[in-house]
């Protein structure tokens, strides 16, 4: 059985911060998907997010059109994903003030045999959501999971900890970039959600999964999950990208 996609993405700048340095593609046909959760000084954070949400997503698209699958498609996300950093530290060397910036990513493609296929730098999240309830699938590149890893704090000391927003690994001019990707097998009713640090800070794992298994259509989620983070504070920027696999008769 072949599968194909509902899905719908929003994002907000939230109810604090003057701009949205988010950024997030869609494309059902290519099934490619993606958040980005951009940083920096002089409105660059959102140059970086929205160049690498360009460039990732069309090396993805690209490499579906060429009929890339399975290991192949691994590769090529990956390399479109190290591309995305190539073109911050070009756009820093043409504008010497952008220099600095940077950008998480969190993307998707999905093959229409249910195999999916994860890039993933930072702190953004891939979750999977089936019968058995909501699943992180990515793991944080930050300061605090390292020293979660290393046994050092506790998860609880882990949750409020005041250095929770340092990256360890992200896509910038000045430091390279280790992509981490994951591959797993999407059966119909099966939904991935893909969000930025701004759902995550401010709506515990419990109530996303409450929200997301719900009911509703995917954009009535999207929109309820975004609600839920500025109804706790909106104090970051939030994006959401929620996609259900459903059967195809084609
Ligand atoms: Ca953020």
């Amino acid at each position: 059985m072949k599968l194909t996609w509902e899905a719908a993405g929003a994002t907000h700048v939230g109810l604090v911060r003057a701009a949205n340095e988010d950024a997030l593609r869609l494309d059902p046909e290519h099934g490619v998907f993606l958040v980005a959760d951009g940083m920096g000084g002089h409105a660059a954070g959102e140059v970086a997010s929205d160049l690498v949400a360009q460039v990732v997503a069309a090396g993805a698209a690209a490499a579906v059109d060429g009929g890339a699958r399975d290991g192949e498609l691994v590769d090529r996300l990956r390399n479109a994903t190290l591309a995305g950093r190539a073109a911050i530290v070009e756009r820093c060397q043409e504008m010497p003030a952008y220099c600095g910036m940077g950008t998480t990513l969190t993307a998707v493609v999905l093959q229409r045999s249910g195999e999916a296929h994860a890039a993933h730098v930072g702190d953004s999240r891939l979750y999977r959501v089936d019968a058995a309830g909501l699943a992180q699938i990515t793991r944080d590149h930050t300061w605090v999971q390292k020293e979660l890893d290393a046994g050092r704090i506790t998860p609880a000391q882990a949750q409020k900890h005041p250095f929770s927003h340092i990256l360890s690994n992200v896509l910038t001019d000045d430091t390279e970039a280790v992509v981490d990707t994951h591959s797993l097998s999407l059966e119909a009713g099966d939904e991935l959600l893909l969000v930025t640090d701004g759902l995550y800070n401010m709506v515990e794992d419990a109530a996303i999964a409450e929200i997301v298994r719900s009911g509703g259509t995917v954009h009535e989620r999207v929109d309820r999950l975004v609600e839920a983070a500025n109804a706790a504070g909106g104090v970051d920027n939030v994006t959401v990208v929620l996609i259900r696999a459903v059967a195809s008769s084609d």
